[in-house]
């Protein structure tokens, strides 16, 4: 076996044990890939394990500086923080293609540019990983496409004229408190309340038909 084999078997088997599943093929093409992508450092850090507030604040900070948008799960009790770029990230690249992404996002916030200060360096343009700061070639300034900006301050300690901040919307967006709520919510609008209860009743019923009551709790 090659010098730090086993940590990719160990990484492999890990991605694998979660919900989408990294299953070992033949070839070992898998192995070949998280070996391109992870050094043998960070393939031994990517298993799963608990970590210290500070450490979680640190790879956040790791995250900003390289460019990725914070994004926490749409409940007030957040479940997990996604670090994502503008090419891999689902979300934000269907975003890339819609002419008014803003009408399909909760966010309470927009960045503003102060023009005066603004040199056109065009640091928040290459941050930005939606399209939304676009620096004018005639006026060497920047500009904030409000159908675009989801508010996620990524330009903002970047730009050297400090030229770039975040302002609250007037009206406030609160997520629900929990998962459970966001997909109550979610079911409701999709069914109705009438379809919310046929599903519920549904459910009820298949636990008890299928012996797997304790399901419901
Ligand atoms: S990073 Fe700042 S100075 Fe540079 S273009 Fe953007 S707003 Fe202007
Ligand atoms: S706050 Fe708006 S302009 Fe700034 S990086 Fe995020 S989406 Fe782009």
């Amino acid at each position: 076996m090659e010098k730090n084999e086993k940590i990719y078997i160990d990484l492999r088997r890990h991605i694998n044990s979660q919900a989408i599943g990294f299953p070992a093929t033949k070839t070992g093409s898998e192995l070949r890939i998280l070996k391109h992508i992870f050094s043998p450092k960070e393939a031994e850090k990517g298993i799963g394990r608990e970590i210290t507030l500070g450490e979680s604040l640190s790879i956040l900070d790791e995250n900003q500086k390289q460019g990725l948008v914070l994004q926490p799960s749409n409940t007030e009790q957040a479940e997990f923080i996604c670090s994502c770029c503008g090419c891999c990230c689902g979300m934000l690249s269907m975003h890339k293609g819609l002419p008014k992404p803003v009408d399909f996002w909760a966010s309470n916030y927009f960045a503003v540019v102060e023009t005066d200060v603004c040199n056109g360096c065009g640091n928040c343009e290459k941050r930005c990983q939606v399209g939304a700061a676009r620096v004018s070639e005639q006026k060497k300034k920047t500009s904030v496409d409000l159908n675009r900006c989801i508010g996620c301050g990524l330009c903002i300690p970047t730009c050297p004229q400090k030229a770039m901040s975040l302002k609250k919307k007037p009206n406030e967006v609160r997520p629900p408190q929990t998962r459970d709520d966001l997909y109550d919510i979610i079911m409701s609008h999709k069914k109705g309340s009438f379809g919310k209860l046929k599903i519920k009743g549904k459910i009820v019923i298949d636990a008890i038909r299928t012996g797997q009551t304790h399901l419901l709790r």
